[in-house]
């Protein structure tokens, strides 16, 4: 359990933090958030995580909290006091607290910031051996789903039936048939003649960091890359398929609506680009530079 949340400009004890009844966020979900990795009490890909924060706020034409230097000194002082080593700092950013009412506010209420952190364990052998299995549902979000919204009732919606389904992740299809990416995480497939695909990060995707990382990294080491739409058709089909987010580094995907992937087992070339992944996190901690997310949405 973590100890202390930051919340209303203070550090308090996480069970005591709290907001405010009338916070946008809670009433409107008029904010966004991120999901900053920790690894060995080092935050991973600091810079492109605060890029894509400052990105959403200014979508939503909300003002950052703080500058970035401070949301740093922040998140590393709460990294501190709850003596976190592997896991995340969850930031919340809302428009602020005002009378309800759906307009942006005239009195323009400070932007609230809030942030926690969670300890997650490393993932096993087994977890690992045995891969994720995911369902597909239909892909019922709006068409911004590159802001990183806190509003995440379809997703939670798609987690939920995976879920029951006894799966790990639900990949959701648009209306063309394509997968645009997981609940909460981008989805790869790889083709039979062993070229790895995900899809372009247009509107219909969130940029993922995890995804910006890995595909500098496959620039950087040669792999082939072909960044288009795939079909829940091809991806049924594929030889390989796998997921990347922050949390779950890149993570084998060997079910799909409960056929197998490939051969059922953790495709070769997904392990491969797992462990350059996770190398790349241990050494250096960071895949991305400042301002590439924005270059990403063209990738
Ligand atoms: N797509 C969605 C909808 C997500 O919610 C997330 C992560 O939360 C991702 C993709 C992966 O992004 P990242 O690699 O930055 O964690």
């Amino acid at each position: 359990m973590p100890r202390y949340a930051y919340a209303n400009g203070r550090f308090v004890p996480h069970n005591q933090a709290s907001v405010h009844i009338e916070d946008r966020g809670y009433q409107f979900a008029d904010g966004v958030y991120e999901v900053v990795p920790v690894h060995q009490g080092h935050v991973v890909d600091e810079e492109p995580h605060l890029d894509r924060l400052e990105r959403s706020l200014a979508e939503l034409r909300i003002d950052m909290p703080m500058t970035r230097h401070a949301l740093k000194l922040v998140s590393h002082e709460l990294i501190r006091r709850n003596v976190l080593t592997n896991g995340f700092i969850y930031m919340q950013v809302t428009r602020g607290v005002a009378p309800r009412d759906h307009k942006f506010p005239k009195s323009k209420p400070r932007p609230a910031l809030t942030m926690t952190t969670r300890q997650l364990p490393a993932k096993s052998e087994a977890q690992l051996e045995q891969g994720f299995a995911v369902i597909t549902a239909p892909d019922q979000r709006w068409k911004r789903c590159d802001i990183k919204s806190i509003a995440l009732l379809p997703n939670i919606l798609a987690k939920q039936q995976a879920a029951e389904a006894g799966c790990d992740e639900a990949w959701l299809i648009d209306a063309d048939g394509n997968v645009t990416e997981g609940a909460a995480t981008n989805a790869w497939i790889v083709t039979p003649d062993k070229k790895v695909v995900t899809r372009q990060a247009d509107h219909a995707i969130l940029p993922g960091i995890t995804r910006l990382s890995l595909t500098k990294l496959m620039a950087r080491e040669g792999y082939e890359l072909e960044i288009r739409p795939f079909s829940k058709e091809e991806a049924m089909n594929a030889t390989e398929a796998f997921l990347t987010s922050s949390t779950n580094h890149v993570m084998p995907i060997t079910k799909i609506d409960g056929q197998p992937v490939g051969n059922g087992h953790p495709g070769i070339l997904t392990l491969k680009l797992r462990e350059a992944y996770v190398e790349q996190v241990v050494n250096e901690g960071r895949g991305a530079a400042p301002g590439d997310i924005y270059n990403s949405m063209a990738v």
